[in-house]
């Protein structure tokens, strides 16, 4: 599948990120929709979190978003946040508090890079793996991002810390 973020998603994602980011470091948060041919839409859903550098979704909006059959051609897929101050890597908290086979989107605001995870489990463990992600330019072209290469710290969470069913709810 080819994952695309649109040219205006992307913009409104930093748009927001960066407020929340220079108002008080929090972030911003919502879900992920996608349509059949793999184009991202995002959801923006009020954080419930009022730590900085945390984020919280409701965990009966998130049931009620998961569960709605609109008839439309998007579907939830996942959730989408930004960090304010670090790389657009999952943090531990983040991978405990998603379900497996979801993807999750995460902005890093300094780098103003997107990059695109499914939660996978892997020998009992629960843990994230970087897809491919495009992002649609102003001019329509797509374009690969990130462009950086990224050295990843061991993105993993013990799957017995997890809650299935829960909402994503942020780290503790
Ligand atoms: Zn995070």
């Amino acid at each position: 599948m080819k994952y695309r973020l649109p040219f205006l998603d992307r913009r409104r994602l930093h748009d927001r990120a960066y407020r929340a980011q220079q108002r008080d470091q929090s972030e911003v948060c919502g879900t992920l929709m996608c349509t059949r041919s793999g184009v991202l839409r995002l959801r923006f859903l009020k954080n419930q979190s009022e730590r900085p550098g945390h984020f919280e979704i409701g965990s009966a909006e998130l049931r009620a978003l998961r569960q709605s059959k609109n008839g439309t051609r998007l579907r939830v897929f996942g959730t989408f946040h930004s960090h304010p101050i670090t790389h657009a890597v999952p943090g531990h908290g983040d991978i405990r508090g998603a379900r497996t086979g979801e993807l999750m989107l995460v902005y890093d605001v300094c780098g103003r890079e997107a990059r695109l995870w499914r939660i996978v489990r892997r020998k009992g463990n629960k843990t994230a793996v970087q897809l491919t992600l495009f992002t649609v330019a102003r001019s329509g072209s797509l374009v690969m991002a990130p462009n950086k290469p990224l050295n990843l710290p061991a993105v993993r969470v013990r799957a017995s810390g997890s809650k299935p069913g829960r909402g994503l709810a942020a780290p503790r």
